[in-house]
């Protein structure tokens, strides 16, 4: 992974909009984020949030947050409520820019009836079959629809009748007269209207016909006043309809101009609303905020901070094809958003107990250690107790060390992180061969002979008795495949959450406000949970410190 910089590079979509202010085009800029209500944001989503927001704000813009509420059947409130908390938590704010597509239900009807009567769009009885069959494909054209020829006054009286409810649905629906021999199939006689008896989550009962997305977002874009109309490439090959539309709609100039760019795809994630919605339905995860999916409630949860994932889109920046973001790009992100901010404090997660046998019983020294080591002024000290039992990390020490693991053995030294150096002697096993304790000495410096020109291995540790419970989540990638197709039953990570009921925390962290974020030494950064009921309090691991899965792609290469 080439090292992300954060100099900011002028974006394509920058050049293109910088161009239209220049030539005048346009007098300013004016955005929209588009998000459909029917489910929740994702971390792509906050690609187009922070493009579109950070374009407008670059140029003394507006940027506007509009539903696309034309699809009652797959839209709730539930998910309305969601994105105004996502986007607002992204830290952007549209002001009195709140829009709803459905608020232009009116005007998009009396639109519709304009391009009914200059003779653009027609009354079509052609079932769905039929449609498919009429389409054509890539290679061939399609063929006229025989109702093609329908005057504007006949198409004009069944659209309203079509309004007034008389038809079923399926049975009529609205098309633009374009081509049917169009190389581009979107300018095929494309639907514009079809008939939907549902209750819509604003409009309730008043429409029993909606308009298509093609339609109705160019002509909202329009209404609004929109300047720049970025979405994602797939869009590309319906540009000619979006300015189709507008331009026999004879729309005043300016005109909104489409700009397409790639979507963000993350590896070992899966973004599309319909695999998340499967992977909540399924109960795979445990909800739409689960700290292993990408949305934004999610990553909120794990405790990413806003800034973070600003960053984050940031870096990746915005270009014209598609590609795959590695997941160490959003790591990396969170590290250094966190990194200057948090204290480093010292957490056991899977606690080995190790008595110093040259301890007195019931002694307790008090190391002093500053919770930001590079700056030790900034974030003040604390009392580390240290007493004759402490717990360190159980893969800190090996019964039997690999050549390569150069920590905790019989025989050896390892260095407790802000004290001496502890020389374990014995390790006591229970029945089963399962190490329960282990038995060392303290001393001041390492044993010349013990350490065989190594220098010790520093491990963290709590005081067993004079420390507190909390349970720790450890989170990892959902998906194992780096690039999931959605199988779900092949490709989910069946380690992707390891909870540790057992961690112990130094003292200090007793004080711990839910919400904040810390860094466990050694292991990586953790928020408090501020939804966990506790106690025990219940730590999410936001990221780890290294990106251990390039290093097991690394040993996996290396063996393979
Ligand atoms: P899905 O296809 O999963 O349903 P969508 O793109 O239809 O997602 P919308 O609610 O319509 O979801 O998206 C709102 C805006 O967010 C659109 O402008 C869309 O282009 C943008 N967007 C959605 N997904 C991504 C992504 N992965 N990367 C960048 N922008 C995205
Ligand atoms: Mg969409």
């Amino acid at each position: 992974m080439p090292m992300p910089t954060d100099e900011r590079p002028k974006s394509f979509i920058r050049n293109l909009v910088d161009e239209d202010l220049g030539s005048r085009r346009y007098s300013g800029v004016v955005t929209r984020f588009p998000p459909e209500p029917n489910g929740y944001l994702h971390i792509g989503h906050a690609k187009s949030i922070c493009l579109n927001f950070g374009l407008a704000a670059d140029h003394g813009g507006l940027c506007n947050l509009r539903f696309d509420d034309t699809n009652p059947a797959r839209e709730d409130v539930e998910f309305v409520d969601s994105i105004l908390s996502d986007v607002r938590w992204l830290g952007f704010d549209w002001g009195d820019r709140l829009f709803y597509a459905s608020d232009y239900f009116d005007r998009l009807y009396e639109c519709a009836e304009r391009l009914i009567l200059g003779g653009h769009a027609y009354v079509c009885d052609l079932s769905p079959e039929e449609v498919r069959a009429f389409r054509g494909t890539l290679t061939e054209p399609g063929r006229d629809s025989p109702w093609r020829g329908r005057s504007p006054e006949e198409s004009l009286d069944l659209f309203r009748r079509m309004r007034a409810g008389q038809f079923g649905e399926g049975e009529k629906f609205l098309r633009a007269r374009i081509d049917m021999a169009s190389p581009n199939l979107n300018m095929r006689d494309p639907a514009l209207y079809r008939i939907k008896k549902a209750a819509h989550h604003r409009t309730g009962d008043k429409w029993v016909v909606y308009p298509m997305y093609d339609y109705a977002h160019c002509v909202s874009d329009a209404i609004e006043g929109v300047t720049h109309s970025i979405c994602t490439l797939e869009f590309e090959d319906h540009r000619p309809l979006y300015d189709w539309v507008l331009e026999k709609l004879a729309w005043p100039e300016p005109r909104p101009r489409q700009i397409e760019f790639a979507r963000l795809n993350l590896e070992h994630a899966l973004m599309s609303k319909r695999k998340l919605l499967q992977l909540v339905r399924e109960g795979r995860v445990g909800g739409w905020d689960d700290p292993r999916l990408p949305t934004l409630a999610a990553l909120r949860r794990r405790g990413l901070t806003p800034a973070s994932i600003r960053l984050f889109c940031e870096r990746i920046g915005v270009a014209k094809k598609d590609s795959w973001i590695e997941m160490e790009w959003l790591d990396k992100a969170v590290r250094d958003d966190l990194n200057p901010q948090v204290r480093r404090v010292m957490a056991v997660v899977d606690p080995l107990r190790v008595v110093i046998e040259n301890f007195p019983e019931g002694k307790v020294e008090t190391i002093m250690a500053p919770f930001f080591p590079d700056e030790p002024a900034r974030m003040g000290s604390r009392g580390l107790p240290l007493t004759r039992e402490i717990l360190i990390e159980r893969d800190d020490f090996r019964l039997d060390p690999p050549p390569d693991f150069f920590r905790l053995a019989p025989g050896r030294e390892a260095r407790l992180r802000w004290g001496g150096f502890i020389h374990c002697h014995e390790a006591v096993l229970d029945g089963g061969g399962r190490v329960t304790e282990l038995r060392a000495t303290l001393s001041d410096g390492p044993r010349p002979a013990a350490a065989g020109g190594r220098r010790p291995a520093i491990v963290h540790w709590v005081s067993a008795e004079r420390s507190v419970g909390a349970t720790v989540r450890l989170y990892d990638r959902l998906f194992a495949s780096r690039r999931p197709s959605g199988d779900l039953d092949g490709e989910l990570n069946p380690d992707s959450l390891v909870e540790r009921r057992e961690a112990r925390l130094e003292m200090s962290m007793a004080e711990a406000e839910p919400g904040g974020r810390f860094q466990f030494e050694r292991l990586g950064y953790f928020f408090l949970d501020p939804l966990g009921t506790g106690p025990p309090m219940v730590f999410n691991r936001i990221v780890t410190l290294k990106d251990g899965w390039a290093r097991r792609a690394r040993d996996k290469n290396q063996a393979g």
